[in-house]
């Protein structure tokens, strides 16, 4: 429950900051399984963290903080979250516009055939099946180092088309600053597959990410402040974490994990991202592809049109069409105020390492989730992550 009313932390055995999926899910499995009173301390005026979706003015349900979709190959997941959401199967598509032109992503076959001609294109098939045989989806890492001259000169193309500019503006970081990981997410298919990614399992919660997260956090056990900064409640006394200056449990944390320590070892840089949102009469689509990523030219990466995902409503006039600004994370600014990726690059995990030894010699503290371990999760993985921690917790507290 949402509650308006002061809080007293002693009422409760642990407080979760942060109502993400790590936290919420961290909240519902201590409130369910272990009877456990839980307090969960939100910033923001809303529940559900950078998954936030609500209907706007053209009745488009729009995620607030950029386009989000369940993917995953493992099953326990998805079984897991049909308990809180009805689950709609959605294969997310893109397409990425190269000089002007549109062409597939995931980059595949298609998109050699959309950069060059037919003929080109079909010798340079033969040629990626039989060096890459039985591979599904590979780096453009492994395409650049093959000795083939035909392929190394096409994945150059597609790097220096695609990867490069997509990565300095996205990162402000060139490919080689940047984590390999990074640039690993995108994958080039050896094939015609036309989904953005080759996971078994892909859904859109049917009425929304909000709805499902009011429905993890709905428990007798769990109470729920919003617009409330968990930094101006949490202190470290003799090396235990206090909340309202009161030993509790555990505080469960999912915030960076730099600004927990007042950046006392210096700055993790977070990525942030500004979203600007156009509404389009339109009895059609706007884009040709549930999202479109723009590696070259404007501002923004990438633009996604939120109709697509909407299974409940129907029948809308307008369609809303959301492109991403990405910028510098900075707390204090009134642009870039949140953050949404770790920035992995190899001088700030060595700042990361600074800040975890800190954590680790905290009592009453737990760090989880992709703020707090500065880690570039998937969904899918950031509930898989939870689950881990708990383990981990009830081990530890219980
Ligand atoms: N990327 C790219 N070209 C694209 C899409 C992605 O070079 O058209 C690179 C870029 O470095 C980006 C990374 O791959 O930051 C990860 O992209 P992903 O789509 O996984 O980002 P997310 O969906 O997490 O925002």
């Amino acid at each position: 429950m949402v509650t308006g009313k002061e809080i007293n932390v002693k009422d409760f055995d642990v407080v979760v900051v942060g109502s993400g999926f790590s936290g919420a899910i961290f909240a519902r499995e201590l409130a369910e399984k272990h009877n456990k009173k839980v307090l969960v301390v939100e910033k923001r005026l809303h529940i559900a963290g950078n998954m936030y979706d609500e209907y706007n003015e053209h009745n488009i349900l729009v995620q607030k903080y950029g386009p989000h979709f369940f993917n995953t190959d493992k099953a326990w997941i998805i079984e897991y979250l049909r308990q809180y959401c009805e689950l709609v199967p959605h294969a997310v598509s893109g397409k990425s516009v190269i000089d002007g032109n549109y062409v597939q992503l995931p980059y595949n076959f298609q998109t050699i055939q959309d950069l060059y001609d037919l003929k080109a294109a079909e010798k340079l098939y033969s040629k990626l099946r039989n060096e890459f045989k039985g591979e599904e989806r590979v780096s453009i890492f492994s395409l650049l180092s093959c000795d083939d001259e035909d392929i190394k000169s096409f994945a150059e193309d597609l790097y220096q088309k695609a990867f490069k500019p997509y990565t300095m503006k996205q990162w402000d970081l060139t490919t080689e600053q940047i984590d390999r990981s990074v640039l690993n997410r995108v994958k080039f298919a050896l094939n015609f597959d036309k989904r953005y990614l080759n996971k078994d399992f892909q859904f859109l919660p049917k009425y929304g990410f909000t709805k499902l997260f009011e429905n993890l956090l709905n428990h007798r056990n769990i109470e729920i402040k919003c617009n409330c900064d968990a930094l101006n409640h949490i202190s470290i006394q003799d090396n235990i974490a206090l909340f309202d200056n009161e030993i509790i449990d555990c505080i469960v944390y999912t915030g960076p994990i730099d600004e927990l320590f007042n950046r006392e070892f210096g700055i993790l840089p977070y990525r942030s991202l500004e979203f600007t949102f156009e509404n389009i009469k339109t009895s059609t689509h706007v884009l040709p592809a549930d999202f479109v990523s723009f590696p070259q030219d404007y501002s923004f990466t990438r633009k996604t049109e939120y109709r697509r995902f909407n299974y409940e409503r129907k029948g809308q006039i307008y369609s809303t069409v959301v492109a991403e600004h990405p910028m510098e994370y900075n707390p204090d600014s009134n642009k870039g105020n949140i953050p949404y990726y770790p920035t992995i690059a190899s001088g700030n995990l060595e700042t990361l390492r600074k800040y975890q030894e800190k954590a680790e010699t905290i009592k009453k503290l737990m760090l989880v989730g992709r703020l707090a371990e500065y880690k570039y999760f998937n969904m899918d993985l950031i509930i898989e992550n939870a689950f881990n921690k708990l383990d981990i917790y009830t081990k530890k507290f219980i």
